[in-house]
């Protein structure tokens, strides 16, 4: 496995002398802008410290990700969406599956402020297994977030599929990368460049160790708001539509700083399970819940069987500040 040092540099500091020798030397490099530092990342370690008056401060990090570890950042990243704070205490994000609907969008939105959600989610983009199903609305879609997110004030965060479509998420306050998308890598690096937050799902079918790689691939560009999603993978059992891997979850809470969110409704493809696996989720540590609701579940045109309303929310809610409460006392 490949070794790498990570270089802190020094507010302000000149690191042309470092940068030099580093150049003419066979390492490879790279420099990097996250939380207001200059990181200087250097592989193939081979042991020696740097010596520069550039360097505050420096790790090896030995692993398949870096950037995304808590090796060199021993503090909790914190993301600040439009006021909320997303890794202290739990968030929950709620919304339905894809915007479907007009009428009685306003009251929808206020309905899922009053029911605890703390951002607005839906689905204008949506990557179908069928490409005959229902693709969502599109821009129509984003504008009826964007109308969801006026009358409520909260933040929204929607799936983006193609950098094609860029244009059309500017109000858009977090951008989700869908499962299906999780190591499409140019388009990882394209959304780092938004300078926006990215919600990161895991793809169905990565590892643990892949997931939090392709974090890397947001924060090499210099975007270190990065919220790592678990949604849940492929594997034999199929009483779930997917197995919510809540070991990965405590994993990556212990070797991350970045925030990690749940999605128990993907996982679960069912509304019953959704609380449970919701409460499990804040046990295992996630900073972060992702909940589809929708006004009329049975009505939805993607994802009905998984969505809750907004009763169930209010139930959640209520549980999960009972539990987060249990377990910080
Ligand atoms: C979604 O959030 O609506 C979605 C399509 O999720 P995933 O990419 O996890 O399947
Ligand atoms: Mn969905």
């Amino acid at each position: 496995m490949v070794k790498y040092r990570l270089l802190v540099l020094r507010d302000g500091a000149d690191s042309s002398q470092l940068t030099e020798k580093i150049n003419s030397s066979t390492l490879s490099s790279k420099k990097i802008g996250l939380y207001g530092k200059t990181v200087l990342l250097v592989w193939p370690d081979s042991g020696p410290k740097f010596a520069d008056p550039s360097i505050e401060s420096q790790t090896v990090v030995d692993g398949d990700f870096v950037l995304s570890s808590r090796e060199w950042r021993k503090e909790n990243t914190i993301i600040d969406v439009e006021g909320v704070e997303i890794g202290k205490g739990v968030v929950i994000a709620a919304g339905p599956c894809s915007v479907d609907f007009e009428e009685g969008v306003e009251e929808f939105a206020k309905g899922l402020m009053n029911s605890g959600a703390n951002i607005i989610r839906g689905g204008a983009f949506k990557p179908r297994t069928s490409p005959f199903s229902f693709q969502g609305k599109g821009s129509r879609g984003l504008e009826i977030l964007g109308k969801m997110k006026e009358v409520t004030g909260l933040p929204v965060v929607s799936e983006i599929l193609s950098s094609d479509d860029i244009g059309h998420f500017k109000d858009v306050d977090i951008l989700q990368i869908g499962s299906r998308n999780a190591q499409n890598f140019q388009l990882l690096r394209r959304v780092s460049q938004e300078s926006k937050p990215v919600l990161l799902k895991r793809g169905m079918g990565n590892t643990y160790n892949e997931w939090l790689a392709t974090a890397d691939y947001v924060m090499g560009e210099g975007n270190g708001s990065v919220i790592l999603c678990e949604r849940g993978i492929r594997t034999f059992e199929n009483s779930t539509r997917f197995t919510l891997d809540l070991g990965s979850v405590a994993r990556a809470k212990r070797e991350s700083h970045l925030p990690i969110c749940s999605d128990p409704s993907h996982a679960a493809g069912n509304s019953e399970l959704v609380i449970p696996l919701a409460l499990s989720s804040v046990a295992a540590g996630c900073d972060m819940l992702l909940v589809e609701v929708h006004p009329d579940p049975k009505m939805a045109l993607s994802d009905g069987k998984q969505q809750i309303t907004l009763d169930e929310l209010k139930k959640l809610t209520k549980q999960v500040r009972a539990l987060e409460n249990a377990i910080r006392s």
